[in-house]
């Protein structure tokens, strides 16, 4: 089994939340994976330069180009040869680099589509953690992946959990998922208390230690929504047999249910680096030093049905994945704008599902396409962020710090 498994890795965001815990992977299980491409956005220069003197890639790039003389210098003292890029070019090159097998798509935001996209046709298995390319790619992707038979090994922990449940599932027997989501930082937080929260307050995860943009999308639920999207287009299940509960102990990272009423859960400490390990070793099982579930430890798993008018966003993601095309893309988009207003301070908490909502009216009266291309998706992108960045905040702005 163990044996088996010699892949030869990209991983893009590198010195993110995954791919520093892809990178723990690496370090656990040395004689499975080798590292030959890194790349990330470049803010944090110091770190991705220890990676590189670390893992010795062949290829790395950085998608800022104002940084790369800096990271250059930074790089004049390497005793290998590696090739630098820069840009969406770098990133690309990177992404498609003949010599690796899998690619780790650890980038935060649509920024991943380009890469993602060229590592697929460039034949490479994708293990998928940026969920947002999908979302908002997944009308061109789908096919691409077809075409070029590669696999889309899902790295986010619920999906994962599907995925682990369905192996050995017969074709046609697979009825409903059931997605858990942990509600986030506001989850005991009364709804008459939302019109207050502040930014620090939304970066609390309760469960995970994430990424910001992630933690927040986890605060409004818009995280679970964007998750229901990226569950349609992995596994081709219609949105009305995609449900979500909530269950604030995230042992039980999400379940299936068969056409004979069987429902199987896939469980386990809420760790990203499993399920980025399954995604990276399928089809096999590697053993690795972690603690054991200890249910006994857990003690109580609960569920509760999430609460429609405290999360708008989870409707907003249904409402945008149910009229496809390029829907999705302008709901991810408005999204990521939305929260990066927030993270700012221009908009409260709650402003950020009326951002969404009011980019999404305005596309459906616009420029809605029913079967878009890449192009398309790409043009609604950016059509959709520079809607969001138009909206004015209507409500009544109070941050407390
Ligand atoms: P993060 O903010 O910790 O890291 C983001 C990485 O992407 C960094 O390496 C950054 O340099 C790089 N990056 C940012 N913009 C870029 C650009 N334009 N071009 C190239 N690289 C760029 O984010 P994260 O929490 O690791 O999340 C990454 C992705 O994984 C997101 O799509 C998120 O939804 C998904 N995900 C994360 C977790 C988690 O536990 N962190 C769990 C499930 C899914
Ligand atoms: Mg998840």
């Amino acid at each position: 089994n163990e044996n088996r498994v010699h892949k030869k890795i990209v991983i893009l965001g590198s010195t993110g939340s995954i791919g520093t815990q892809t990178l723990e992977i690496v370090d656990t299980c040395p004689e499975n994976f080798q590292v030959v491409g890194l790349a990330c956005g470049g803010s944090q220069l110091d770190i991705f330069v220890s990676q590189i003197h670390k893992y010795r890639p062949k290829i790395v790039a950085i998608s800022d180009s104002r940084k790369i003389q800096m990271l250059r210098d930074m790089l004049q003292d390497l005793d290998y040869d590696c090739q630098i890029g820069v840009g969406e070019r770098g990133l690309v090159d990177c992404a498609s680099f003949p010599e690796s097998d899998l690619v780790v798509t650890g980038i935060v935001g649509c920024a991943g589509l380009i890469p993602t996209v060229a590592a697929i046709k460039a034949g490479k298995d994708i293990c998928l953690a940026n969920k947002e390319t999908l979302i908002a790619g997944g009308p061109v992707i789908a096919p691409l992946v077809e075409k070029h038979r590669v696999h889309i090994l899902p790295a986010d922990s619920e999906h994962s959990a599907i995925f682990q449940c369905l192996q050995g599932v017969p074709g046609g027997a697979l009825s409903k998922l059931i997605l858990t989501a942990s509600g986030g930082a506001f989850r005991d937080t009364p709804l008459e208390q939302l019109p207050y929260v502040t930014l620090k307050d939304a970066l609390k995860h309760p469960n995970w230690n994430m990424g910001a943009k992630i933690t927040i999308d986890s605060a409004t639920l818009m995280n679970k929504g964007l998750e229901v999207i990226e569950a349609h287009f992995l596994f081709g299940t219609a949105y009305d047999n995609i449900q979500v509960v909530v269950h604030p102990q995230s042992i039980i990272h999400s379940m299936i249910e068969l056409c004979d009423t069987s429902v199987i859960a896939q469980m386990g400490w809420p760790d990203m680096r499993l399920p980025l390990l399954y995604a990276m070793s399928w089809p096999c099982r590697l053993p690795l030093p972690f603690p054991s579930l200890d249910l006994v430890k857990v003690g109580t798993l609960s569920f509760k049905e999430p609460d429609r008018n405290k999360y708008p966003c989870l409707d907003l993601a249904y409402g945008a994945g149910k009229r496809g095309g390029t829907m999705p893309a302008v709901l991810n988009a408005a999204n990521e704008e939305a929260v990066y207003r927030f993270r700012n301070e221009e908009i409260s908490y709650l402003e950020i599902s009326k951002v969404i909502e009011y980019v999404m009216d305005r596309h459906e009266n616009g420029l809605f396409i029913e079967q878009p291309s890449l192009e398309d998706i790409l043009d609604a992108d950016q059509w959709a962020r520079k809607t969001a960045r138009e909206f004015s905040p209507q409500l009544p702005f109070v941050m407390k710090h």
